[in-house]
């Protein structure tokens, strides 16, 4: 067959995407199954914390032991001494097995990818779109480092486990997909301001994905299986938009580097997705978009609106809104379009406003 050859057309592109999915009732006792289907090796190396092992750790640990060669790995915290260490325990395994929330699987995935071997992701938590993303957030006394690695090739959410978990977890994954509407916002705007490469396929999924989320705010119930089941789909259809993008545009924008710089100003406040869907709430407003639908949304949710309710207060959270341009400059966002003081200041007073 002759290679028909396009006069100036060189694109191309190399897309990651997990393998299999499962996700539901009870599908943990899957997991043994999918390495099978996998057929990536014979040793395995499940890194877990000591909460996340008593929640499910043990479980998987007592399962693949009777088929695989098992080891354990416990990351108490994700630190860049902490991921060195687990790199070391992967080297003696073929694949990695991370049970456990946004941190864990994070130290697996960035381990994973340092030493060439696959990872598959066992949430505990739906917490934010890290669980099915291939980047990866690591925190550093410079603030947190967000690292590109590779997605996991399996996740397997076992919505019974993730229906146990603190409300608040599940809630800052909803706001961390509502924040996909501000960052398509964005990647639209940089695409018409400078000229940025923008994904019709990846930007579209992405916003169906906030918007079905909006849309469904009302559906969210603590403690629910039906909820664990509707938000997991909403985080892996997210980090697919990511797969596609080749990158975290479709859900990261502005509202992510103001949680960034609060995660800078004021260390240990505040859950990841928390931060974006307050951040989601200037950054729609300043899109000149309905950011009171959004506010209502989240709320509903139960996720917070204001900087208040995760113990920072108005003038940390005006820094952090003046500090978040300076993060990843080289990813244009509104925030980029000239933020001041004063402008700042009632920004964030609008929050707690009716
Ligand atoms: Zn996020």
């Amino acid at each position: 067959m002759r290679v028909l050859r396009n006069k100036g057309f060189d694109k191309s592109k190399w897309m990651q995407l997990p393998r299999d999915v499962i996700v539901g009732h009870g599908v943990l006792g899957q997991l043994p199954r999918v390495l099978e289907d996998l057929s990536l090796g014979e040793s395995v190396l499940v890194i877990t914390g000591r909460h996340t092992r008593a929640v499910a750790g043990k479980k998987v640990i007592a399962m693949l032991t009777r088929k695989y060669d098992t080891r354990t790995f416990l990351a108490e915290e994700i630190s860049p001494a902490v991921i060195r260490e687990a790199e070391r325990e992967a080297r003696g395994a073929e694949i990695l097995v991370a049970v456990g929330g946004g941190k864990i699987i994070d130290t697996a995935k960035i381990a994973s990818f340092n030493t060439d071997r696959q990872f598959i992701s066992v949430p505990t938590a739906a917490s934010h779109d890290g669980i099915a993303s291939a980047s990866a957030s690591v925190p550093t006394p410079e603030g947190n480092l967000s690292l590109k690695a590779h997605p996991p090739v399996a996740i397997v959410a076992d919505t019974g486990i993730i229906a146990s978990a603190p409300h608040r977890l599940l809630a800052s994954g909803c706001a961390d997909i509502i924040s996909n509407l501000s960052a398509v916002l964005d990647w639209e705007l940089a695409h018409r301001l400078r000229g940025e490469t923008i994904s019709e396929y990846a930007s579209t999924l992405s916003r169906m994905t906030a918007e079905a989320m909006i849309r469904n705010a009302d559906l969210v119930r603590p403690n629910t299986e039906e909820t664990a089941w509707m938000v997991v789909k909403a985080l892996v259809a997210s980090g697919v938009a990511m797969s596609i993008a080749g990158s975290s545009r479709p859900a990261s924008g502005g509202e992510h580097k103001f949680s960034h710089a609060l995660d800078r100003i004021a260390p240990g406040k505040g859950l990841h997705g928390e931060k974006c869907g307050i951040g989601t709430i200037i950054t729609l407003f300043l899109h000149g978009e309905d950011w009171r639908e959004v506010r209502e949304a989240l709320k509903k949710i139960g996720a917070p609106t204001t900087p208040r309710e995760i113990g920072i207060d108005d003038a940390t959270a005006v820094e952090a809104l003046l500090l978040a341009s300076t993060i990843r400059p080289e990813r244009f966002t509104i925030l980029d379009t000239g933020i001041t003081r004063d402008s700042a200041e009632s920004l964030i007073r609008m929050l707690s406003k009716d």
